[in-house]
């Protein structure tokens, strides 16, 4: 069992408050991303739980063993960072290898292990080579693969595939899904790639600011925002917002139409749908288009409702022109509503 548990952890580099009071439970062989803007602390929290930066306050536990006071060698973890120390003056096969020396396996089980992991990184072509001779991204790979060999119960990531092209990007995020669903491992990842996160996650992490915003599936970030700063984050092009205003007896006033919406006594609320959440319709949104961007598998328009910009993601088939008049009905089981004073969703 390798459930990690983060405890009020706080960071402070000197005055700056990196990270302010984080608790997260990955349990045992979830698959934890750590997803945020540049600068949101993502980074920091995981070189806590690695040991390679001591918390300010708080706990960090690692299969019902406290590890905070312990060694990153000690911790049971295997880590893969953004600069991946791979070890220039070593072949890709001693360096895969490297860990399982130092654990002195025997040298069939070493080369078991490396052979494996090399193949499943598409780099066991290259186990000869010394690892100064590599690109970027083949040395990224290598770094994953030696971390692979570990057959860790906890493998920590920072970005591993942020050096590759986009094709071998997506093609070894296919693989890496595929290779740690199979082998127990349980993980947490960073990335600021949401694309990435939604793909590889059992769970995500929002992080905003020193802070955990939201940790849930995929799908439910994605649908159900717990705050306005995530609904703006995930999904591209990102979530529509309106002011609203009471009508009473749970009826706002959206752009200029009546909608149902949450039984509250606010005095304003945020309306939110996604763009591929909305229709052209008889009833709906006023919309002008602006801007009609035709990416293939659709139409992405950009408008303008009652002042704001508002985007729709529409049929590929439609002809739209800048200037049209579009009625877009919104589906109103995706419609989310906000509080712009706590700027959390309202349920
Ligand atoms: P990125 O995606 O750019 O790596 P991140 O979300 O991983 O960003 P962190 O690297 O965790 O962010 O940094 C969080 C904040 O803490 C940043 O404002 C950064 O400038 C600050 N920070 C990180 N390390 C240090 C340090 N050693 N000394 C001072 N400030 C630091």
């Amino acid at each position: 069992m390798a459930e990690i548990q983060i405890k009020n952890v706080a960071k402070k580099f000197g005055t700056y408050q990196a990270l302010h009071d984080i608790n997260l439970t990955v349990a045992d062989q979830e698959f934890m991303v750590l997803l945020g803007a540049s600068g949101c602390g993502k980074t920091t929290l995981l070189r806590i739980v690695a040991g390679l930066e001591t918390a300010t306050t708080g706990e960090i536990w690692i299969g019902g063993r406290r590890v905070d006071h312990l060694a990153p060698k000690d911790r049971g973890i295997a880590m893969v960072f953004q600069n991946y120390a791979v070890f220039p003056h070593l072949t890709v096969f001693e360096n895969i290898g490297f860990g399982l020396r130092m654990q002195k396996l025997p040298n069939d089980e070493v080369k078991r292990r490396v052979e494996r992991t090399a193949t499943l990184m598409h780099i066991e072509q290259l186990l000869k080579r010394y690892s100064g001779e590599l690109s970027g991204g083949q040395r990224q790979r290598v770094a994953v693969a030696r971390a692979l060999a570990m057959e860790p119960d906890v493998i920590l990531m920072d970005e591993p595939l942020s050096n590759l092209d986009a094709l071998l990007r997506l093609e070894m995020r296919a693989e890496l899904k595929g290779v740690l669903a199979d082998s127990k491992t349980t993980t947490i990842y960073v990335t600021h790639d949401q694309v990435e996160a939604m793909s590889l996650a059992d769970r995500i992490s929002v992080m905003h600011q020193g802070r955990i915003v939201q940790a849930a599936t995929p799908i439910e970030v994605y649908r159900n925002p717990a705050a306005e700063f995530v609904a703006s984050f995930i999904g591209n092009p990102p979530m529509n917002f309106l002011n609203a205003t009471p009508m009473g007896a749970g009826k706002w006033r959206v752009a200029g139409q009546l909608m149902d919406g949450p039984n509250t006594e606010k005095a304003a609320l945020q309306f939110a749908i996604r763009p591929e959440d909305l229709r052209p319709a008889e009833t709906g949104l006023i919309a002008t288009a602006k801007v009609v961007e035709p990416l293939g598998a659709h139409l992405l328009v950009t408008c303008d409702v009652d002042g704001s910009s508002f985007r729709a993601v529409l049929d590929s088939d439609l002809t739209v022109r800048p200037g049209d008049k579009l009625t877009l009905a919104p589906q109103p089981d995706r419609v989310r509503w906000f509080d712009p004073e706590t700027t959390l969703a309202i349920a």
